[in-house]
């Protein structure tokens, strides 16, 4: 998943963003070119266009206008190596490929035959089915590799949901189709859903135990599990069997959170999974249980959602924190997954840590509740609400900066904000609050509950937002603007 964070002192640098942004915009309309990477000397990697070196900044472009850095925080730029014109780039989920559906006899056949003419062939796929129902091993394979067919054509629409159903189906007739069990594991974890990808894992595991890719995505819903010493021995195992970048990198990470955390003790409650360095308190550790046990059925009561999966927190003294996440200076915490909070010199539950705690843990119910794919600006404008943050002392900015053209698009706020320079993600922060501030006291919270509902399931996060609030996204910015000097400025 990609990187959540909470910024120590919010929007204290709001002064002058207008201008900036309105700089940005300005310098925003030069040419496309193929995508550069920036390396930072912390190891970050910056997706951008026509990267430029001038004086002592490096200028680079995103589809949220033009941005610099400092050119002594910049390792070196590789030039025509990004994919994407705007990528979060923080990611921490692996990248990795899905799983092959071993080419079975017939295999380009039977894909031809269920699906085609933009629609898969249901009565195609029926027959197979019959024919495999008397036993025969053969027919129960052209079966797997149809609705495998079946099961690429949905996610190309972007339903995972029916993607899973056809290969859940495929395992009812071959129960133990390396392939079907892989892809049907890999799809779990794309949506964050260990335990069941675990589940699907284990089964491969058993049909076929020295496999690499197996142990590789073994590895990832071990990880994501908290279990790290388990994805360790996984992710070791996999390049045993198979040399492998991703899983290279994997490991590295992994390796490094298992040393920090190898001096930690541990504490659980029945959602939370808290380890923490002997640095601090157990009382300490204690009360933060405690707060986000009340801050979970908070949060529970809002979203009407539970999480399924155990939420791991870590406490840090801040240089450790800083050490293992690679994030900003600016960031108070960061959720990837685990919820990571520096706590160095605390000995009780401040409220400025209660509400941190808070902030980290919408991420997690967010995240869980919608497999992963809620856009940033909407995650970060849910926690802050949730924190108890309201968009008043913003509002003259973010209307001044919408009536002068020179907001960032929600469309641009989808991804990572940790690419964005201090200034810019102050901005970022407080527009995606009032945004989400706009839906809240327009229809309550009962709006976004039906906003992540969606988007767990469209194709797109703007018709979930469509479908939800009868807005696209020009119109929500609008409206949100409207909503904010109405409000605040009246
Ligand atoms: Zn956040």
């Amino acid at each position: 998943m990609s990187a959540f964070d909470r910024m120590n002192n919010p929007m204290t640098r709001v002064a002058g963003i207008v201008l900036s942004l309105v700089l940005l915009s300005a310098a925003a309309a030069a040419g496309d070119s193929s995508g550069d990477t920036i390396v930072l000397k912390s190891g970050r990697r910056i997706t951008a266009t026509n990267v430029v070196e001038d004086g002592d900044r490096v200028y680079y472009e995103t589809s949220a206008g033009r941005l610099s850095l400092r050119r002594d925080l910049v390792e070196r730029v590789e030039r025509g190596t990004a994919r994407s014109r705007w990528a979060a780039g923080s990611s921490s989920e692996m990248s990795v490929a899905p799983p092959r559906v071993d080419p079975s006899e017939g295999y380009d056949d039977i894909v031809a035959a269920a699906v085609h003419d933009g629609a898969i062939d249901r009565a195609y796929v029926a027959r197979l089915e019959r024919e495999a129902g008397a036993g025969d091993a053969a027919a129960a394979r052209r079966v797997a590799v149809a609705h495998h067919a079946a099961a690429r054509f949905e996610l190309g629409k972007g339903d995972t949901e029916q993607a899973v159903a056809h290969y859940r189906r495929a395992l009812t007739f071959a129960p133990e189709h390396l392939g079907v069990l892989l892809n049907v594991g890999y799809l779990h974890l794309h949506r964050n859903e260990f335990t069941p990808a675990l589940d699907y894992l284990e089964r491969a595991r058993r049909v076929e135990p020295e496999n690499a890719d197996v142990a590789k995505l073994l590895g990832w819903a071990y990880y994501g599990l908290n279990r790290i010493e388990l994805a360790v021995r996984e992710w070791k195992r996999a390049l045993a069997l198979r040399p492998d970048a991703d899983v290279e990198q994997a490991l590295a990470k992994a390796l490094r959170d298992e040393e920090e955390e190898s001096s930690y003790r541990e504490g659980e409650t029945r959602h939370f999974n808290l380890r923490y360095h002997g640095g601090a308190t157990p009382e300490l550790a204690r009360g933060i249980l405690r707060t986000l046990e009340m801050h979970f059925s908070a949060i529970e009561g809002e979203l009407r959602y539970s999480p399924p999966e155990p939420i791991g927190v870590i406490l840090y003294t801040e240089q450790a924190f800083a050490n293992i996440t690679r994030a900003p200076g600016w960031v108070g915490a960061i959720n990837d997954g685990r919820i990571r909070v520096p706590v160095q010199g605390l000995t009780s539950v401040t409220s400025d840590l209660s509400q941190t705690l808070m902030h980290e843990l919408a991420h997690s119910f967010i995240h869980q509740k919608t497999g992963g794919r809620a856009p940033v600006w909407l995650h970060e404008g849910i926690a802050q609400w949730m924190e108890g943050h309201r968009a008043g002392q913003y509002a003259q900015i973010l209307v001044s900066a919408h009536e002068q053209q020179v907001s960032l698009p929600l469309a641009a706020m989808e991804g990572s904000f940790l690419n964005l320079p201090n200034e810019v993600a102050s901005y970022a922060y407080a527009w995606s609050l009032g945004v989400v501030e706009y839906i809240i006291a327009t229809n309550g919270t009962g709006d976004i509950e039906r906003l992540l509902e969606r988007i767990r399931t469209e194709s797109s996060v703007e018709s979930a937002v469509r479908n939800t609030l009868r807005l696209d996204y020009t119109l929500l910015e609008t409206e949100t603007a409207r909503y904010l000097k109405r409000t605040y400025l009246q």
